[in-house]
């Protein structure tokens, strides 16, 4: 099998890469190892209003229809984050968001690049590269002439492109749990998610209940903080999945060669809160975009890496640092409630946004 563009992996990076390919013309072949896009949901549902996110990523250009979003997949809007502390604190934000079905988000977003041409295998792995044209899948040798990495935070592309992994990777679980949960996205620093936070994430008729942690913090297997933390605000969920973020900002390099990495793949995650959707459809779009270019005489991929660095990289470097600082200076629930306090609504605020919290760094 042959194809001029590559594409591992159908999540919203993927889907956002092969759209822009194919809207220029341009054979390309998407494969994901899931039977179903977007299934099994190993995500907090939850991604900020276009307006919020022009304040997150005011460098970025590539917004256009990309969070368009139907109505039946929004599941709730919510107007407020409220944040608390390990020692009863609590402080509330102003912060339009919304919460969506997952499951049919991924299938929505690749159905707007099959729209445009993409093709799509399912259930065929990336094994690795057979030489620098040639990519091992479970499905035979797949020949290419670009190759992308849209595999997800363990990304097995970037592993055969020799690009180098994030420093950190939080584990993550999440289950639903029926009942109305109003309009507000809560969430819980200190013992109860060590590392990281847990969250309840209000949706149409049930929440999404979950907790990402650093494993070299955290004592305690991720069912049993999920146990605890369930019993504490009396909730009762349903199954549990699991997955991983990364949360060091993203990685050096992006490309090279004729390969790129993009979104979980390439590290573009908020690491203060873990979110990925939008920076990974963002960079999707710009991935894309230069690709197309360079496909067609234009400059050669190292384009993608500038490119994308100039719209995005400083709100997810300032969010790194701020990740990196509070794990290393605020790891006890003391420090960590007094920093909150310290912060109030409106540093933390400052963290959601991703914008330097203080001005020494
Ligand atoms: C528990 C949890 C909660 C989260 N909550 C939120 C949230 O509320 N909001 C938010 O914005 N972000 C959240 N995130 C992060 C978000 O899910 C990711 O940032 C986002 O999905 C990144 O998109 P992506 O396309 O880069 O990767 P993914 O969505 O992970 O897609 C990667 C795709 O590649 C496929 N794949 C992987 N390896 C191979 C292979 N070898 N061969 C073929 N296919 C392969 C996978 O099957 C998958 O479909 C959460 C993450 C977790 C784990």
């Amino acid at each position: 099998m042959k194809t001029t563009v590559l594409v591992v992996g159908a999540g919203p990076a993927g889907s956002c890469t092969a759209r822009e390919i194919a809207r220029a013309g341009l054979d390309v072949l998407a494969i994901d190892r899931r039977e179903e896009i977007g299934f099994p949901v190993q995500c907090g549902e939850f991604i900020p209003i276009a307006d919020e996110l022009r304040r997150i990523l005011p460098g970025s250009e590539a917004y256009g229809d990309l969070f368009e979003i139907p109505p039946g997949i929004v599941e709730r809007e919510t107007r407020y984050i409220d944040l608390y502390g390990p020692r009863g604190s609590s402080f509330s934000i102003k912060f339009n968001g919304l919460t969506v079905d997952r499951r049919r988000f991924d299938k929505e977003i690749w159905r707007r690049a099959e729209k445009e041409g993409a093709r799509l295998s399912t259930g065929v792995e990336f094994q690795g590269l057979e030489n620098s044209g040639s990519a091992n899948t479970s499905a035979g040798k797949i020949g290419f002439d670009v190759i992308v990495g849209a595999d997800g935070p363990l990304s097995r592309v970037r592993r055969a492109l020799s690009l180098d992994a994030p420093k950190s990777i939080s584990q993550a679980i999440t289950a639903q749990a029926a009942g109305d949960w109003g309009d507000r996205v809560s969430m819980y620093f200190g013992p109860v998610a060590p590392g990281g936070y847990a969250w309840i994430i209000p949706k149409r008729e049930t929440a999404n209940v979950g907790l990402g942690v650093q494993k070299v913090m955290s004592s305690l297997p991720l069912t049993e903080l999920l146990r605890l933390f369930q019993e504490k605000h009396d909730i009762e969920c349903g199954e549990t999945t699991y997955g991983q973020v990364p949360i060091s900002g993203p990685i050096k390099k992006t490309v090279r060669g004729n390969g790129l990495l993009v979104g979980d793949a390439a590290g573009q995650v908020m690491a203060t809160n873990g979110g990925g959707i939008p920076i990974a459809m963002i960079c999707g779009r710009i991935a894309g975009r230069c690709i197309s270019s360079a496909l067609r005489g234009g400059p050669d991929l190292g384009a993608y890496e500038t490119e994308w660095r100039r719209q995005v990289y400083r709100p997810l470097r300032n969010a790194a640092r701020t990740k990196a600082i509070a794990d290393r200076f605020l790891s006890g629930d003391l420090r960590l409630e007094l920093a909150m306090k310290m912060l109030r609504s409106r540093g933390l605020e400052r963290a959601i946004l991703c914008k330097r919290l203080f001005y020494l760094f």
